[in-house]
């Protein structure tokens, strides 16, 4: 059994050991199970925090290794700080473990972490409101932090095995801009209006960004951040450096390196982040100016279906055009940073195929121009491809 006393110290003029209103230092002593007798501070003024304390203590020496929900929870927590994460990748985190998981463990009274099993997660996934991408990625981090408990010692399995992962939401197909798309989103610029911070730029950022990631294949996150540093005295821009150590460059168009060149920015560093604060802030916020520039670009199918735009899709026209030119797989695939060329050939291979279809198309016709006259069948091989892709996915 233990007990929380105070230590008086002047100018506290009470003797009673079991006075607690007074700010004089809590301390617990008593005699524990396999310890002996203990006496140490609570590190703590406050009478009913000591008390905690003390209950926490025996409720240790009763259990010995094992440990509450809450401290794994914020053990796990420092850890992946540690670890120095992005806040973006934090951030859910630790909303669903300290808005989520604790608060749902607490009002079923699951205190201790071994409590937590198969069936209780179970109903805990039960209690999600979202959708099935959210889903997912909630059931990596819960299955993650059971892993750090295992390997940590305080759990013998991961209850997280017992279930099964949320149904994969279903990859949308690759699709990109063709040349008239890209020229009403390039229209659209001008049409665009901000009220923001810098309201007289922002229309031109927008233009040279969309430019940018058309020429250069870069993502949002590499556009949006791209160091002035980078393209270089001839218009070539550094991409990156691949395995083997040699640098891989894109040549820009002379209108777009001018354009880039002449953009007024607050730091000298940067065509488009000021340097100030988070990246992921400043690249929001330009997702959302693309947002509201394909609102005003308004793309249609031809059937007149509101055609999706994102704007990894830039980054898709700048590869599609490349291979569509005859550009080999191979270098579109450096070009784009890939680690191999499965991985350009899985989102791009409808327009490898459409490529050599063009080819065949263009053989056959020589062979008869030359020996029959024949007119030239008019192919659309680009469209009939990708309208096949679509009807597969
Ligand atoms: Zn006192």
């Amino acid at each position: 059994m233990l007990s929380v006393y105070t230590r008086h110290y002047p100018p506290c003029q009470r003797t009673d050991l079991h006075y607690r209103r007074c700010r004089c230092p809590k301390w617990v002593r008593g005699c524990l199970d396999g310890e002996g007798l203990i006496r140490r501070s609570a590190h703590t003024r406050n009478w009913s925090k000591a008390e905690r304390l003390m209950r926490e203590l025996e409720r240790r020496a009763e259990f010995p290794g094992v440990i509450e929900v809450k401290e794994a929870v914020s053990a796990y927590l420092a850890d992946q700080r540690a670890r120095k994460l992005s806040p973006p990748t934090l951030t859910p985190m630790r909303a669903l473990f300290e808005k989520r998981f604790l608060p749902w463990c607490e009002a079923r009274q699951l205190v201790r972490l071994d409590a937590v099993r198969t069936p209780q997660l179970k109903e805990f996934r039960c209690s999600w409101d979202c959708n099935a991408r959210t889903a997912r990625r909630r059931h990596e981090r819960l299955r993650s932090f059971f892993a750090f408990c295992v390997s940590n010692g305080w759990l013998t399995a991961n209850p997280t095995d017992g279930l099964k992962k949320p149904v994969a939401p279903r990859t949308v197909p690759t699709d990109y801009f063709n040349r008239r798309e890209f020229e009403r989103i390039l229209e659209a610029t001008s049409e665009y209006e901000y009220c923001g911070r810098d309201c007289h730029d922002r229309a031109d950022r927008l233009r040279t960004l969309v430019l940018l990631m058309r020429w250069s294949g870069l993502a949002i996150k590499d556009a949006v951040t791209l160091s002035r540093s980078r393209l270089d005295a001839q218009g070539a821009l550094f991409l990156r450096r691949a395995k083997t150590g040699i640098a891989v460059y894109v040549p820009l168009p002379p209108v777009l390196v001018s354009a880039l060149r002449q953009l007024p920015s607050s730091n000298s560093a940067y065509f488009f982040w000021s340097g100030a604060g988070y990246p992921h802030n400043a690249i929001s916020s330009y997702q959302r100016s693309l947002r509201k520039l394909f609102r005003i670009a308004d793309l249609r199918y031809p059937d007149g279906r509101p055609k999706p735009c994102r704007s990894h899709m830039f980054r898709d026209t700048f590869a599609v055009e490349l291979l569509l030119a005859g550009v080999p797989i191979d270098q579109v695939s450096a070009l784009l940073g890939h680690r191999s060329i499965k991985m350009t050939e899985k989102h791009y291979l409808p327009w490898v195929k459409a490529r050599q279809k063009q080819l065949t198309a263009s053989v056959r016709r020589a062979w008869f121009t030359e020996v029959r006259k024949l007119p030239p069948e008019p192919v659309d091989v680009e469209r009939e491809e990708k309208e096949k892709w679509l009807a597969i996915a």
